[in-house]
């Protein structure tokens, strides 16, 4: 049960770390839907803690579940909606080895620390604090956590999509861009290559074979060169896998290619000729298929509107954080492209998201709880600018 008071929210840098630890500690890569699903069921418990009503619905697809958390406001009607993912691109052991749990000054690492766990869970303390001092939010608040954001959301995005729309606004508590908040973000498309050669015995009869391999190794630097980074357009191969035994000429070899783009014109440029590539040795067949795609997220009068509120906040906490459009995606695309004001970045200061060296800074733990409590308490009522 929860103790109303009528004192302002108290925030606790130590105490918001603990919670953040135990969800570190549960590895969830998202191709590991097991341990998606046990720091779902812990975010679950933090939510009905609040007396929050809880779904929860297969994600599909063999993906972890999606979890929507929700909870009344002062006010009815169409409300906030905090917008999150609980999975990782850290493979399972990536906590005993390469990144473990560990505090060094101001910075704190772990696998997921920074993205987004770190922020996901200070945005739960944020409305917690906010009930426990009495002070409900104005307007009512679902939390929506998806368990495959990293992959580009291929379930889940028709239901965020559909979820957003219900809402008045969105905030994404995924990291902060150097402290900065994300009011628009770049488009993003996703690939799939699949190179089909000719078999052959590696050795006695090298000359009948067409590698697969070789022709991947060919195209990456192709694709790669269709980037123009002055421009804000990248293309990189980030998987590649192939063959079977090395006395075998590879048949098969396939690839993965993520595309940026700031811009809708050079999204549909750089997407039509990644999709027109062709092989460059006549033996053997390339095809490109479209995978995930990420709309371009660009700052519309409501996102600005909502950026405005959250410096004036900001301002009275002692920081600016400032604000832009930013190449990394996140769901916060989808709900930005249909229009919806949406403020991402709301999450943690830190660095290295997807490397080992993630971190999260923990003197950034009050001042981004403390923000968030602000929105809470002010979005929808009359004390909004
Ligand atoms: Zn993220």
């Amino acid at each position: 049960m929860i103790r109303r008071g009528t004192n302002a929210p108290a925030f606790d840098a130590d105490e918001i770390l603990d919670g953040i630890r135990s969800w570190v500690m549960v590895e969830s890569p998202t191709n590991h839907p097991e341990g998606v699903n046990r720091v779902m069921d812990m975010a679950e418990a933090v939510m009905a803690a609040l007396g929050a009503r809880t779904t929860r619905e297969p994600g599909g697809e063999g993906y972890g579940d999606v979890l929507l958390a929700r909870l009344a406001g002062q006010a009815d009607g169409p409300g906030i909606m905090v917008l999150g993912h609980l999975d990782t691109v850290h493979g399972v052991g990536t906590l005993a080895t390469d990144l473990p749990w560990r505090r060094d000054g101001d910075r704190v690492f772990g696998p997921g620390i920074y993205d987004m766990k770190g922020g996901l869970y200070t945005a739960t303390y944020a409305i917690r604090q906010v009930i426990r001092a009495g002070a409900l939010p104005h307007l009512p608040v679902t939390f929506m956590f998806i368990p495959n954001e990293e992959v580009g959301s291929p379930t889940t995005r028709a239901r965020i999509e559909a979820e957003a729309s219900r809402h008045r606004y969105v905030l994404v508590p995924e990291p902060a861009k150097a402290g900065r908040l994300v009011t628009g973000r770049f488009a993003f498309a996703r690939f799939r290559l699949h190179a089909r050669g000719r078999p052959a015995h590696a050795g006695a009869t090298l000359a009948h074979g067409r590698s697969a391999i070789r022709e991947m190794a060919q195209q990456i630097p192709r694709i790669e060169a269709m980037g123009d980074p002055e421009r804000g357009i990248t293309l990189s191969v980030g998987v590649v896998q192939g063959g079977t035994f090395v006395n075998v000429v590879p048949m098969h070899c396939y690839a993965e290619v993520l595309a940026v783009m700031p811009t809708q014109a050079a999204f549909d440029e750089t997407c039509a000729r990644v999709l027109a590539l062709q092989s460059i040795s006549p033996d053997v067949t390339l095809t490109v298929e479209p995978g995930p795609v990420r709309p371009l997220f660009e700052p519309n009068d409501g996102t600005l509107a909502l950026y405005d509120q959250a410096e004036s906040i900001a301002r009275e906490i002692g920081f600016v954080p400032g604000h832009g459009s930013y190449g990394g995606g996140s769901d916060g695309n989808f709900t930005g492209a249909l229009g919806i004001p949406t403020l991402d970045g709301l999450g943690l200061c830190g660095d290295g998201a997807h490397t080992h060296d993630e971190h999260i800074l923990y003197s950034s733990l009050v001042p981004r709880a403390r923000l968030l409590a602000g929105l809470f308490q002010t979005l929808g009522s009359e004390h909004e600018p």
